[in-house]
């Protein structure tokens, strides 16, 4: 496994990008310039970079810097929004983000802002609220018209497109505004090494990590490509794409920092996904800058947890929860669990009670997300009134809960899903 040698810009820290500033004896408010143009304008190339002056984009040209936006390779675009990018990197590595026009639900009732307007919508049956106009409801409309850019470039119209034509984001209209609101789910590793069993991209493997500059640069590459204006318009992320962010702790955490202070992405809007690496917990929990925490539980004891993710043979369900306890959560803020469910493995009302049981006490809500059918994955999806029966007991318990709704499955760009899959080959029930 080696690690590409990385001369980009999106992969350097302020401190650093400070120093190669100094290193070339420019004034130090050319940093802020350089930032701007990075993470503000998102120009992709050098030369784009106007408010630097020549001598200095040839210095950094000359000694091997570049943007390091990386390349959309393919674009798969589901019949329900949803779009999955397959980004290739130098060394010819990929991984996979998808941007969910809506999100998927999961965001609801997590005591964020933007949690709490989730919820707002699910209460009002799916009547759409802006911050804009709460108090009085204003229904979302769909539209495929794009507003008036500074960078017309950054569109791809060039890149291919696969799948049914491009349906439109879902924007919120305010008076004259218009404004998109999205989930963009991040890729942390290439592949990964965590082998959960009802996962596709576990297998996989673990390829490598991606170092910072690649975990930023999804995010910068998906933004500009669909237009959007982090002032305007209404963006979550979660890193719940391919990998394990918790074994990737330091690149991750870096592409956090720049992703919050220079992109303009709040914190509050952002949520990570474990498959329950203890000794991270701790140290995400004493982070400044720090997204929600999302703990992938899967299984109500530890034979079943043992048997679907055998991680749990090194971190059992104990420690696990042990460390949950020990979480500083903020003002507001809950854990979330997510819990796929598995047909008539782990789905019965049962189940479900030993779940109230294991999780009494915490801060938390559960995410429901049924399984998401894909080749070689041995699991069947759950019958929908188990679903809703299992809900049911957590809900009755005091537990909010909520049901992930599946995005871009003809895609295979939902949960558990992304494997650099190039062939969409129609998804079959598992026997
Ligand atoms: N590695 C991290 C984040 C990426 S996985 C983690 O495991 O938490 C994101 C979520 O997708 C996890 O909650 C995982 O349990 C879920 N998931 C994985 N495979 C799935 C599948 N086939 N169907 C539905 N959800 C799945
Ligand atoms: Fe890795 Fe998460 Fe998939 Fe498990 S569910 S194999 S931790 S990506």
């Amino acid at each position: 496994m080696t690690e590409p040698q990385h001369r980009e810009l999106l992969g350097l820290s302020n401190e650093q990008l400070a120093e190669l500033v100094e290193s070339f004896a420019q004034a130090p408010y050319r940093l802020r310039q350089l930032l701007d143009g990075l993470y503000r304008q998102r120009w992709p190339r050098l030369d784009q970079f106007t408010t630097l002056p020549v001598s200095f984009r040839r210095q950094l040209a000359d000694a091997g810097y570049a943007v390091g936006l990386p390349a959309i390779e393919k674009k798969f675009v589901s019949s329900d929004g949803t779009v999955r990018y397959l980004f290739a990197f130098s060394d010819c590595q990929s991984v996979e983000t998808v941007w969910m026009p809506d999100g998927d639900g999961g965001e609801a009732g997590d005591g964020s802002d933007s949690g709490d307007e989730e919820l707002a919508e699910i209460s009002l049956g799916g009547v759409i609220l802006s911050e804009a106009s709460k108090g009085s409801a204003v229904e979302g409309s769909l539209s495929s018209t794009s507003p008036v850019r500074r960078h017309p470039e950054r569109g791809s119209a060039s890149n291919r497109v696969e799948g049914p034509a491009l349906s439109g984001n879902r924007r919120l209209a305010t008076g004259n505004l218009s404004r998109t609101r999205a989930t963009l789910c991040v890729s942390s590793q290439v592949g990964c090494a965590v082998d959960c069993k009802f996962c596709m991209t576990a297998l996989l493997g673990l390829h490598r990590n991606l170092a910072s500059g690649e975990i930023v640069g999804q995010v910068l590459a998906v933004l500009n490509d669909q237009q959007v204006e982090i002032d305007r318009d209404r963006i979550n992320l979660v890193f719940m794409g391919q990998g394990e962010p918790f074994l990737n702790y330091d690149n991750f955490m870096q592409a956090v920092r720049m992703l919050v202070t220079e992109a303009g992405i709040p914190a509050s809007r952002m949520t990570v996904s474990t498959s329950g690496i203890v000794p991270r917990i701790a140290d995400f929990g004493a982070e400044e800058i720090r997204p929600k925490l999302a703990v992938s539980l899967n299984a109500s004891n530890e034979a079943l947890r043992t048997a679907v993710m055998p991680i749990t043979k090194k971190w059992t369900i104990e420690k696990l929860l042990a460390a949950l306890r020990d979480f500083p959560l903020r003002n507001r803020e809950r854990l979330t669990f997510e819990y796929v469910l598995l047909g008539g493995l782990n789905d019965s009302p049962s189940h479900a009670r030993e779940l109230v049981d294991l999780i009494r006490g915490l801060r938390a809500k559960v995410n429901l997300i049924a399984l998401n059918p894909g080749p070689e994955i041995p699991f069947s999806m759950p019958e929908p009134d188990r679903v809703l029966a299992f809900q049911t007991v957590l809900t009755n318990a005091g537990i909010p809960t909520f049901l992930r709704r599946p995005r871009g499955r003809d895609i295979y760009a939902a949960c558990g899903q992304l494997k650099h899959t190039t062939e969409l080959v129609s998804l079959q029930k598992p026997q």
